[in-house]
């Protein structure tokens, strides 16, 4: 009898630790957003749900702290990083009419390198605005920075006097030269993490003023560009063009792969996260044809009401498309320039047509890919770069 007793007591244990454990696991489990997470119209309800936590400026910012905090969590970069030396190297300068190009490159951790290309404006007095440009995943005959759109984007803001840094998410451009894979499991942080020192980058030219630090980027870039704008405030003006959407999180892992959107504590969205922003100028650009296809009714007014509690709503706008599909291209670089330049004090002197308002891409130069490269047969790798697809230390 007393031997059954044990047993019972000890199956009854077993049983309630095995219930235990597989609670602390559910609670440990990150829980990911990916993709088409919820429908639109679960969106809306969620955008409502989140509203109604804050009615006044303190509780908007106490709310926006914590979505800031969970971000940097997520993305396993709470507290942040400790920076250590850029080591920058930028060297390859081409001249061409209104402004120049170099090839460049920093260790955003020891070993790890971030490549892209530097664009300077020729001509112009300093100091200069700093922009940077990440890419989205479309990838085509030469993808990235290296794709045509990118390059127009980033030739026509230097000739309007803003020093531009184009650079490459992992597994692209030169990193995937180099052998580096875009399914890198840090991908997401690593990403993150080379935007924040892009800007230390950016702010370690003589000639550029810390005061005027913008971001575009389209698609993924646009994923990148919200989500630095939210956790960098010297990020001064931010257009995210094609990507902010309440109810799609991005399908990449470099986008959602990590918790960065929901946790048992708190829930958010990339439109919530993208009115981290505020009272900072911010520029949607939204199309027809993809995710942001609601913007002007759903993700724009949510932004909006935010920015309504700085009294500063003049400083958030969208540009519309809805006949347009995803993509940075021509008609959504025209909207994003004047907007720049308004907000960032370009000089498109010379740039705009200032009857038509339509800015000249025409005098840009296209580069292929081996002009573009960071380190070549010349210019080697140093031999302290990190090996392709090693795990970079934080
Ligand atoms: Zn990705």
């Amino acid at each position: 009898m007393k031997q059954h007793f044990v047993l019972i007591v000890a199956v009854i244990l077993a049983a309630s630790t095995s219930i235990a454990s597989a609670a602390d696991k559910a609670q440990a489990e990150p829980i990911l957003c990916r993709g088409n997470y919820h429908s639109e119209a679960d969106a809306v309800k969620q955008l409502a749900r989140m509203a109604a936590t804050y009615k006044n400026l303190d509780q908007w910012k106490a709310r926006a702290a914590n979505i800031r905090k969970q971000i940097l969590t997520g993305a396993n970069l709470y507290p942040l990083p400790k920076r250590t030396p850029l080591n920058a190297v930028v060297h390859k300068k081409r001249t061409y009419e209104g402004y120049t190009v170099e090839s460049a490159a920093f260790e955003a951790r020891p070993g790890y390198f971030v490549y892209g290309s530097l664009y300077r404006p020729l001509g112009k007095k300093g100091p200069h605005a700093g922009i940077l440009c990440p890419h989205g995943h479309a990838r085509g005959p030469a993808g990235g920075r290296l794709r045509a759109d990118q390059q127009h984007r980033c030739a026509t803001l230097a000739r309007m006097g803003a020093v531009v840094f184009s650079y490459d998410m992992i597994g692209f451009g030169d990193s995937e030269h180099l052998g580096w894979n875009h399914g890198h499991k840090q991908a997401l942080t690593l990403q993150t993490w080379s935007s924040i020192r892009g800007i230390d980058f950016l702010e370690s030219l003589a000639d550029v003023d810390k005061k005027r630090i913008g971001v575009t980027g389209c698609s993924g870039g646009g994923t990148q560009t919200f989500l630095l704008t939210a956790v960098d405030d010297r990020v001064a003006v931010a257009v995210p063009v094609v990507m902010v959407s309440a109810h799609f999180f991005g399908g990449c892992h470099c986008e959602s792969g990590m918790p960065i959107h929901k946790t048992a504590e708190l829930e958010t969205n990339n439109a919530e996260i993208a009115a981290l922003a505020a009272p900072r100028p911010l520029l949607l650009v939204s199309v027809g044809g993809d995710w942001t296809k609601n913007t002007p009714k759903v993700e724009y007014p949510y932004i909006r009401n935010v920015y309504g509690l700085y009294g500063k709503t003049s400083q958030v706008e969208n540009a519309h498309f809805p006949k347009e599909g995803h993509g940075y291209q021509r008609s959504k670089r025209q909207a994003m320039y004047p907007f720049m330049v308004k907000h960032l004090g370009l000089d498109a002197k010379g740039v705009v047509d200032p009857k038509t308002g339509d800015f000249d891409e025409s005098k840009n130069v296209l580069e292929k890919p081996e002009q573009m490269r960071v380190f070549d047969k010349e210019n080697p790798l140093p031999s302290h770069a990190l090996k392709p697809g090693s795990t970079v230390a934080f």
